[in-house]
Formats: structure tokens, sequence, C-alpha cells
């Protein structure tokens, strides 16, 4: 497949043009050892259109005996060190060209994340430019992190080097498939590990279209490999197997305690987890522009029809203001709605698939049984496809089934609160630590507040404002790893110390 579109989409038109000629000539097939083939099995799984409800195409199906094929070229690979051995500088330029590739083909790129997964190809293009800065600012780091040299006395010379791990899996989930595709295999690939990819089974598309551009990037022969397939298959397998170094995963809490359990059940391999969150949003009663932060407060959630793990879910609005600042977000929810996710004008897409959209709908209908005031939305768009409008329930609680689990849809709820410590109090009474959000013109505030939320990260008069060059990650069950900015490489290399004995 190598649709090289003449001109740049802009219109609708020209976007439904171009996704008739891609989805004509898919790439379906696993890439293993330099290969394209099909699953040993046979086994093929259907990727949908959420949009529209079609098939898109009929993928591999991977199992465990392609995740043992894999993981043998990987570690050969390893072994034969033509990129774990390579330079620093020369992985660099590699992955360099990898990332212009990207951009020469990042319409295409993007649409197939849009077709995949439902989401507005206006947002999946800007998931594809994070992904090639993720590229660029990675590969770039790499030949200007240094090792380091031991204080020690002169009748010795101590070394601590980063070396690669090894075979490193990446799990990744469908909500931003490419992007979060490349936060994971960029340090990976960039430390020198040899990297098997496993898709979520509902957005495999663009990770098959990748392998294409890394091989003719020139990664060598099994450093990059993408394994599509079920997380019960073929993701097993991967966590499971004796011969992987590093699982890092990004995906649901559940899922992620299971690859602790198998790692535990195998090599006690490095597990790094990036998973959910319900990520509080405070306002204070003394912050500026109640319509701008309004306006922020309902992108928050609403971008990407809420399948965000940072989504802003839980709305912490001073009582001193809420009746009037709830109803300005009100108005920019209902400014917010569902369209052709190939309309660039659309902000949100449609819900990735039946069993996600029944899944919100359901958390909805409890929203209203326990007590919560809806305020919009709350009744699903008639098909084809799965879209759910911009919801907003007021006069939630803490004890409400929608104000404590990831819903990873449209819907807000909304909390008052009296006092500083009783916002903080509330926003740290969940099992998630992702993201938090606060809003204030206070410096003190800002800061004796930013330190009592417990969160990995935490946003100030913004939201989800940071680039490349900051982690991104979790505590308490939102996860362990942290994604972006030279840390991530981290994960990836091990320390080695090498200890000589010098003569005086
Ligand atoms: P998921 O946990 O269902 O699936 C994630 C990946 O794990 C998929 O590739 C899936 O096939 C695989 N998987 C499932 N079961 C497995 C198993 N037993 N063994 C190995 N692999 C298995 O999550 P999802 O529905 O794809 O994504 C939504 C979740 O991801 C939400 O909870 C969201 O908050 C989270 N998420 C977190 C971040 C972050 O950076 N913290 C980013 C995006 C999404």
């Amino acid at each position: 497949m190598t649709a090289t579109p003449t001109a740049i989409p802009t219109t609708r038109a020209d976007w439904q043009a171009l996704a008739q000629a891609l989805t004509a000539r898919l790439e379906t097939r696993a890439f293993i050892d330099d290969t394209f083939v099909d699953a040993v099995s046979g086994e093929t799984l259907a990727t949908i259109n959420p949009a529209t409800g079609e098939t898109l195409a009929h993928v591999a199906s991977c199992d465990a005996a392609d995740a043992d094929l894999a993981v043998a070229a990987a570690r050969a690979a390893y072994a034969r060190g033509d990129w774990s051995r390579l330079s620093p500088a020369r992985r660099k330029q590699t992955l360099l060209r990898l990332a212009a590739l990207m951009e020469a083909h990042q319409h295409e790129l993007a649409l197939l994340d849009t077709l995949d997964m439902g989401k507005p190809v206006s947002s999946a293009l800007g998931d594809i430019d994070g992904a090639i800065g993720c590229l660029r600012y990675t590969a770039e780091g790499i030949d200007k992190v240094y090792g380091e040299v031991a204080p020690t006395g002169d009748d010795s010379l101590g070394l601590v080097l980063r070396e690669p791990l090894g075979v490193v899996a990446s799990i990744v989930p469908w909500n931003f498939p490419l992007m979060m595709t490349a936060w994971k295999i960029a340090p990976a690939l960039a430390a020198g590990n040899s990297v098997i990819l496993k898709p979520s089974e509902k957005s495999p598309l663009s990770a098959l279209r990748l392998t294409q551009l890394a091989r003719e990037a020139g990664l060598p022969r099994g450093v990059f490999q993408v394994l599509p397939g079920f997380g019960h298959t073929v993701g097993r397998a991967l966590a499971l197997s004796m011969e992987v170094d590093c699982l890092a995963f990004t995906g649901s809490t559940g899922v992620g305690k299971q690859l602790m359990q198998y790692a535990g059940q195998s090599n006690l391999k490095r597990v790094y987890l990036e998973c959910g969150g319900k990520s509080p949003n405070l306002v204070f009663a003394d912050c500026k522009n109640l319509d701008q932060v309004a306006w922020n407060a309902a992108a928050a959630i609403f971008h990407n029809q809420g399948e965000v793990c940072i989504a802003g879910s839980r709305l912490l609005v001073d009582n001193a203001i809420r009746g009037v600042f709830v109803d300005k977000v009100v108005e920019a929810a209902k400014a917010m709605q569902p369209g052709d996710p190939l309309d660039p004008e659309s902000f949100m897409g449609a819900m990735v698939d039946e069993t996600q959209y029944r899944r919100v709908l359901d958390y909805i209908a409890k929203g209203r049984e326990e007590g919560a005031r809806l305020r919009v939305g709350g009744v699903a768009i008639d098909g084809p496809g799965y879209f759910i409008p911009p919801t907003v329930f007021d006069g939630v609680t803490p004890a409400m089934t929608i104000g404590r689990e990831e819903i990873f849809g449209p819907v807000l709820s909304v909390f008052g609160f009296d006092s500083e410590e009783e916002a903080v109090a509330m926003a740290n009474d969940s099992d998630y630590g992702l993201a938090a959000g606060l809003w204030s013109q206070d410096i003190d505030r800002i800061m004796r507040v930013s330190r009592k939320l417990h969160s990995g990260q935490v946003f100030v008069n913004n939201w989800a404002g940071p680039d490349m060059t900051v982690p991104f990650g979790g505590v308490k069950q939102s996860g362990n790893g942290r994604d972006k900015s030279l840390h991530a490489l981290e994960e990836y290399t091990e320390l080695k110390t090498v200890w000589m004995a010098l003569a005086p």
C-alpha cells in the first residue's frame, strides 16, 4: 500500500476520496522478521469503521505461535548487534528518516486512525504531528545522554553505563493509536532495543502502515515487528514470554494488573504501565475569564469523544460560581457536537465500537438512576455509527458510580465545593492519579494545591498543554511508567557498573 495523494486533503470530499483510495489497498498482515505474513493459524479479525459500522478489513489475528516467531527474530536481531550496538548517532539518523517518512505520509496515517477508531480527522492529524515530534525529540536526544564516571580514588575507575534491555514488547490501546505507539517505540528503539508492537485489535491499521515506513527508513530486520491480534491471545503470549525483557503498556488498569501477574509468572520482566484515570479539574472562584475556562473544561472532557486517559472527567467547581459556570460549560458542550469524522470541522467523532458505545450509555443511565442532574446530552444519536453527544451531569457526589469510575466517553461529572481543603480532598479521593487541573490567579494557592494533588501531572490554567519536554504518567492505579521527555529513555535501558582496579 503506497498511497501518495497528489494534493493535500482539506475538504470532506478530499478526505472521502483519499479514504476510498486507501481502503482499497490496506496492509492487513503481521510484520515478522522483515516479512509481511498471515497469522500462523490463518485467523483474521475484522476491523470496523465505527462512524459507519462497515468492515474496513480483515487483519491477521496473531496468537502465541506468531509471538514465538517474532520474539525469536527480535532476539536474533539484538544478538546480531546491527541496531543494538550501532552508535547512537547512527540510530538517530534512521529514526529521523522514519520521522521524515511519517511526515510525508501524515494524511494517510491520520486517515487510517480516523477510519479505524472514529476520531475526527483534524484531531488525528494533530496526533500524527505529536507522533512525529516524539520520534524527532527522542532521536535527537539519544546521542546526548551520557553515562557516569563514579567519584572513586586514584586506584580505581567506576563507570556507570546505560545499555539497552534486549526485547521490548509494547502493548498499546486504540484511543490515540499512532501517538501512543510513538511514545513507546521511539525511546525503546532509540536506546537500541528490538521492539515488538501489539496494537489494539480495534485500531491496527496505522501500525501496519508504519512497518512499511520503518523498513524504508532502514531499520534492520527483526528490530521493529508488529503483531495485530487480541490481548488475551498474542498480548498474553508476549507478556508471559521468557524472552521478552520489558513490557511497555498503555491501557486499562485491569489489564495492567494482569500484566504484572504475567511478569511474575514468567521471567520478572520489567513492566511499565500507563493506565486509566478519573482526572479532577478544579475551578476556583478567583480564576480569570470564566468563558474561556468553561470552554477549556468542556474541551478537557469532550476532546477525542472523551476517550482520553487524562480526560478532565471530574469538574470540581467552587459553589460561589458554580451556577453561572456550569451554564457556560453546558453552552460550550452544545457547541462540541459529534459529526462525520471525515469532516475537518467536526470536533467529536464516533465512539470506537458498539461495546464502548453501550458501556458509555450504561454509565449515563446509572448517573440518572443515582440522582445526578442531567444538564445536557445523555441520548445517543441515531445511527449508522456509534455517536454520543457531550453529556453533563451536575450535582454529582463522590459516592456515585459516574463520580468514581472511568467512563472513557463524553460524560462530565460536576461536583461543588465550599473550600480549598474540601476541593483537594475530593480531588484526591480516587483510585487514580493520572492528571489534575487547577484554575486560579492566586499564585500561593496554585503552588499549595499543586503540591497537595496526588497526581502524576498538574495542569495550571490549561488542560493537557505540556509538550515533549516533560514526562507523562500517573501515580496510584494510573500506573508506574513515564512516557515522553528524556526520562522515558531510562525505562528502556539497564544500568551497568564497570569497576576497574588501576595500578598506582
Ligand atoms: P485495554 O486495557 O482493554 O487494552 C489495551 C491493550 O492491551 C490492547 O492492545 C489489548 O489488546 C491489550 N490486552 C488486553 N488484554 C490483554 C491481556 N490479557 N494480555 C496482554 N494484553 C492485553 O485498554 P483499551 O480499551 O485499549 O484502552 C482504554 C484504556 O487505556 C483506558 O483505561 C485509558 O485510560 C487507558 N489509557 C491510558 C493512557 C495513559 O497514558 N495512561 C493513554 C491512553 C489510554
